[in-house]
Formats: structure tokens, C-alpha cells, sequence
């Protein structure tokens, strides 16, 4: 379980196409929810599964080195070169978490969308907050979550911004298998990956470790 909480083990997920993996234990309930949700029209499909360390690592890199776009947690651009490292350090976790501290490591945590609904708005779909509010194409789907999901054993972890991860209505979590990877979770064992590894800011991540991991990774929000 340890190398798995960091996204170092990719032995407890299994490939459910499309390029997703989820973790074997949650590929039922997503099924069966996925069938309840189309039998109400909607087609919840996954935008993301597991990520493994990787992965999380080169979406840090590109959005710390400004080759992805940088957001408020509103969802306004930033310009990344007018922000500290410090700044910009605490915005790439508003949106994006920290290789080794991301909840997709586990492969119980997803983002879906109604792709049907997508389509059949000729939306170019970007995953942002807007798009599961009032006329949203995902819209639906974002209310029929809000009813049925738990159902399911889903729950959102980032329904709520407190100064953490942003609000994220499309981020669901499988609750009693992920509860066993946050049992696992040691702000240490991140520090120790993170120092060798090739993430960039390195030396300000490190610093601000044990703050970091309490504001987003346990998304506790400011504290302080
Ligand atoms: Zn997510």
C-alpha cells in the first residue's frame, strides 16, 4: 500500500479502455452506476482515472514551466511568469495536485462528464466549473451525482473550496476502498519521493512540505 498511495504501482488497477484505469475493486460500482445514470438519459463516461506518479509529475513540470495554462481557483487565467514560485506553487495545487499527493493514484478516485451531452451541444469540453451549473451540458449530470451517487459509494471530495483544492463537481471518489489509501498517507514518505525526483521547484515544495500536504493533499484548505 505505500508505493501505491505515491502512484508508484499500477498492480491494483485494470484497464477499462479508452486509455483509463481504475482500480478492480470499483470498476462494479462504476458500471452500475454508469447503467442507472443512462437509464436517466445521462451518459456519465470518465474523463480521467488512475494517474500514476509520472504522469502527475509532467502535468506539474508543463504547468510549472508555463506550457499549460495556470487558473485561479475561480477559473481565471493567471499569467505564470508575473507569479513567485511561491505563487505559483500554490497555483498549480489549487487545480492540480502534487506527484505522489494526487487521489487519482489510487485509481478509486475519477472525473466523469455526459459525453452525450457534450456532443450533442457541440461543446468543446474543458472541464471546468461552469460546465456542471445552470445550462452546462454536464449540468444534469452534476444534479443526478448530487442524488445518486452515494448510492453508489461515490462520494466528492472537493465539493466544498475551503483554501484547499478548488471546487471540482466532476472529481468522484469510491469512499470505502479510497478511505484504505488515505489511511496509508505520510506527509514524510511524499517528502522523501518528492526530493528525488525531477519535479520542478523543487526546493520550495520541499520547504513548505508539511504545509502543503495539509492544505491540499488532506485538502484541509488554510489553516491558518
Ligand atoms: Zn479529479
Amino acid at each position: 500500500m505505500n508505493i501505491a498511495w505515491l502512484g508508484q504501482s499500477s498492480a491494483h488497477v485494470t484497464d477499462v479502455g479508452d486509455g483509463h484505469r481504475l482500480h478492480e475493486d470499483i470498476i462494479g460500482p462504476f458500471t452500475a452506476m454508469q447503467k442507472a445514470a443512462a437509464r436517466d438519459n445521462i451518459d456519465c463516461q470518465l474523463v480521467s482515472g488512475f494517474r500514476d506518479f509520472e504522469r502527475q509529475l509532467a502535468i506539474w513540470n508543463k504547468k510549472w514551466r508555463g506550457d499549460l495554462p495556470l487558473l485561479d481557483y475561480d477559473g481565471q487565467p493567471l499569467n505564470s511568469h508575473q507569479l513567485s514560485d511561491y505563487e505559483r506553487m500554490h497555483a498549480i495545487l489549487t487545480w492540480s495536485a502534487l506527484p505522489g499527493g494526487s487521489r487519482h493514484h489510487w485509481g478509486t478516485d475519477i472525473d466523469v462528464y455526459d459525453k452525450q451531452n457534450v456532443i450533442r451541444h457541440d461543446h468543446k469540453f474543458a472541464l471546468v466549473d461552469s460546465e456542471y451549473r445552470a445550462q452546462g451540458p454536464c449540468a444534469a449530470l452534476s444534479q443526478w451525482l448530487d442524488v445518486h451517487a452515494r448510492e453508489y459509494g461515490f462520494e466528492r471530495p472537493y465539493l466544498t473550496y475551503t483554501g484547499g483544492v478548488a471546487c471540482e463537481l466532476w472529481h468522484l471518489s469510491h469512499q470505502p476502498i479510497a478511505a484504505r489509501f488515505e489511511a496509508a498517507r505520510d506527509c514524510q514518505q511524499l517528502a522523501v519521493l518528492l526530493s528525488q525526483s525531477q519535479i520542478e521547484g523543487k526546493e520550495i515544495v520541499i520547504k513548505h512540505i508539511e504545509t502543503l500536504y495539509e492544505q491540499y493533499v488532506l485538502n484541509k484548505g488554510k489553516t491558518s
